[in-house]
C-alpha cells in the first residue's frame, strides 16, 4: 500500500485525488442513541427548515440518510464542480454501508476514502466496553487491510476516532487503538475532539504518548472547538493537521453545545492567520455534512458549496491559487498517501 491511496475501489496513484473533501458523511444515521429504534415519523417539511438547523434531533429523517440515490445525486453535484475525492467518514456507531459507497464512487466517478474505527463513547456498541485496545487496533488494521464492516472494501484513512466531553476510557482504548492502526497501515489518523476547548491539545498529549506521527493526525472540527488564536496556533505548533469542517453552516446557533459557531467569513479568516504563522501545509477543509437538510435538493449546501462558493470566495480575499492548491490537493494528497 505504501505509496498509493486506497478508496473503495481500491488502490490509486495518489496524483489521481485531486480536489478533495476530507470530512464528508454519504450514508449514515446519527440519530440519537436514546431515539433508536423509533418509526421515522412525519416526512421533512421545508418549514421546519430552520428550526432542524438550529436543533438537530427534531426529525429522524433528518439523522438517517441510507438512499444511494440521494447520495449519488449529492456527489454528482460536487463532481460536477471540480471536487474528485471525498472522504467518507461514517464509522462504527453510525451505520456505514461500505457497498453503498461502492455504488456511489461507480456512478459518480469520484473517489471515495473511507474511514474506520468508532464514533463517540455514547454512539458505541454497548459490548464495546469490554474490548482492550490490542481488540481495537486489530479491527481497524482489518479495516485497511482486509474490509471492513462485513465486506472486502477497504478504508483508506483511520477515524473520525470519536471523544465526547467528559472523556471516556472507552473513547481512549479506541484511540489508543487507532494510534497503532496508524503506526501498522502507514495511514494518517483523523479525529473528532470532544465539544470542549482544552480537548483538542490533551489529544496532542496523549497522541505524543502514544508514539503517533502528529504530521499525520487531522484533528477535525476546530470551528466548533477552538476559538482564540493561542489555543489554535499552540495546536499548531505541536504539528498536527487541523481541519475546518463544518463549512455551509452559517448560523450563530450550534444544536450540540453553548458556542457561537462561526461563519465562512469567519473560518476563512482563522485560516488566513494561520497560514500568515507559517501553516499552510497543515491545513484542510470540508463540510462534515452528516443531517438530510443540507442536502442542496433540501435547500442546503450541499457538498459543492466549497467549489462553487468558498473557494471562490477565498480568492476574493486574497488567498493565491497556490494556496488553494495546497488546502484542497497537496494536504490532502500527502495524508491520504500511505508511507
Ligand atoms: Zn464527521
Amino acid at each position: 500500500m505504501r505509496g498509493k491511496a486506497q478508496t473503495v475501489l481500491g488502490l490509486i496513484d495518489p496524483a489521481q485525488l485531486g480536489s478533495t473533501l476530507m470530512h464528508e458523511h454519504l450514508l449514515w444515521n446519527i440519530t440519537a442513541p436514546a431515539r433508536r429504534g423509533e418509526s421515522l415519523g412525519e416526512p421533512l417539511n421545508p418549514g421546519q427548515w430552520w428550526d432542524l438547523l438550529n436543533s438537530h434531533v427534531g426529525n429522524l429523517h433528518n439523522t438517517t440518510q441510507h438512499d444511494h440515490n440521494r447520495a449519488i445525486r449529492a456527489t454528482a453535484e460536487m463532481v460536477a464542480h471540480g471536487g474528485q475525492t471525498v472522504v467518507e467518514l461514517t464509522i462504527g456507531g453510525l451505520e456505514p454501508d461500505p457497498e453503498g459507497l461502492v455504488k456511489v464512487a461507480r456512478e459518480t466517478g469520484a473517489n471515495i476514502v473511507m474511514g474506520c474505527g468508532h464514533y463517540v463513547h455514547d454512539y458505541q456498541d454497548p459490548a464495546n466496553t469490554e474490548r482492550s485496545i490490542d481488540s481495537f487496533a486489530k479491527e481497524m488494521i482489518d479495516q485497511v487491510q482486509l474490509g471492513a464492516w462485513g465486506t472486502e472494501v477497504r478504508a483508506g484513512i483511520v477515524g473520525e476516532i470519536g471523544c465526547q466531553w467528559p472523556w471516556t476510557d472507552l473513547e481512549k482504548r479506541t484511540l489508543a487503538g487507532a494510534v497503532i492502526a496508524q503506526q501498522e497501515t502507514g495511514g494518517a489518523l483523523t479525529i473528532h475532539p470532544a465539544r470542549y476547548e482544552d480537548h483538542p491539545w490533551m489529544l496532542v498529549e496523549f497522541l505524543r504518548e502514544h508514539g503517533a506521527d502528529m504530521s499525520r493526525v487531522i484533528i477535525d472540527h476546530i470551528d466548533r472547538t477552538i476559538f482564540d488564536d493561542d489555543r489554535l496556533f499552540r495546536l499548531a505548533d505541536a504539528g498536527v493537521v487541523l481541519e475546518w469542517d463544518l463549512f455551509g453552516q452559517e448560523n450563530t446557533y450550534y444544536a450540540h453545545s453553548d458556542i457561537d459557531m462561526p461563519n465562512d467569513g469567519s473560518r476563512i479568516k482563522a485560516i488566513r492567520r494561520t497560514i500568515d504563522r507559517g501553516h499552510r501545509d497543515q491545513i484542510v477543509i470540508s463540510h462534515d455534512i452528516c443531517h438530510v437538510i443540507q442536502f442542496s435538493e433540501f435547500g442546503g449546501h450541499g457538498y459543492a458549496h466549497i467549489h462553487k462558493k468558498v473557494l471562490p470566495h477565498m480568492v476574493k480575499r486574497g488567498f493565491t491559487t497556490a494556496e488553494i492548491d495546497q488546502i484542497m490537493v497537496v494536504n490532502p494528497r500527502r495524508l491520504l498517501t500511505f508511507i
